[in-house]
């Protein structure tokens, strides 16, 4: 059964550390996140923000390996025109091919010889590649940011990708039942305490703790699914090892910039 190389090349909310302009200009750090994106399977990307271009560079990643890019949504730490552009003139060189922008079919993102726009409509499920699909989700995020959230399938192998959410809708919730993930990525954005504001955008530690057991119920995670939490913000949270002390009990990871993995 074919299987997800992964890598994270980014986990982090919005509030950016200075050290990424010093000490980390070159290099990954725990606790100084770059915004989020994830790359898998060496050709495809999620999201592609501010910091994407020096993430690539710093993971020793080529560009123009990349063929698709699936955009959660449209907030300026998970989607960069500029750095669209400049992957997608990387992919025109390489493969001499355009690169494919899948994105909820309501956001409306320019064409360009070098940009196929794959609009997706949600809960329906699109063939990437002949051996990839893809379907989105709907995200309990800000709506005018066309947020989705983006479900994977490879050979049965399922790979969920949640940042940026809060608590699930319940069409998501109910469309994920008895899926078996075998990766699950869950936006972590707000730290271990109650009564952030931002419940109804993203997660609270508390939140998961008490989100996994049901998704376990629903058969939706099982013992073989690797969880991370991404897209933390790290003015919410504890320094990188104690939060993943935190969530350890849980049976989870806190991703980190530049962590790989293969499920
Ligand atoms: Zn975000
Ligand atoms: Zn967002």
């Amino acid at each position: 059964m074919s299987a997800y190389t992964f890598q994270f090349l980014g986990t982090c909310a919005a509030d950016f550390s200075p050290r990424l302009k010093g000490d980390c200009a070159d290099c990954f750090d725990k606790n100084a996140r770059r915004a989020s994106v994830m790359m898998f399977n060496e050709h495809f990307l999620i999201d592609c923000g501010p910091h994407c271009m020096d993430s690539m560079r710093i993971a020793g990643v080529d560009m123009g390996n990349i063929t698709d890019l699936f955009v959660t949504h449209l907030h300026g730490d998970h989607f960069n025109m500029t750095n669209i552009g400049i992957l997608a003139e990387a992919c025109m060189k390489k493969n001499g091919k355009p690169l494919n922008i899948w994105v909820s079919e309501e956001a409306k993102i320019p064409e360009s010889d070098c940009i196929t726009v794959k609009p997706m409509d949600k809960f329906t499920e699109y063939d990437v590649d002949g051996t990839l699909k893809v379907t989105g989700l709907r995200a309990n995020h800000d709506s005018k940011a066309c947020p989705q959230h983006l479900l994977f399938d490879l050979d049965g192998r399922k790979f969920f990708y949640g940042c940026d959410g809060a608590w699930m809708l319940n069409d998501t919730y109910y469309y994920l039942k008895n899926s078996r993930l075998a990766l699950a990525v869950l936006d972590g954005t707000c730290g271990d305490y109650e009564g952030d504001f931002r419940i109804a955008e993203h997660n609270t530690i508390p939140m998961i703790r008490l989100m996994l057991p049901s998704l376990r119920t629903m058969n939706i995670i099982n013992d073989s699914t690797e969880i991370y939490l991404s897209h933390l913000a790290p003015s919410l949270h504890k320094p990188h090892d104690e939060t993943a002390e935190i969530v350890r009990p849980m049976g989870i990871r806190i991703a980190y910039d530049g962590l790989c993995g293969k499920v």
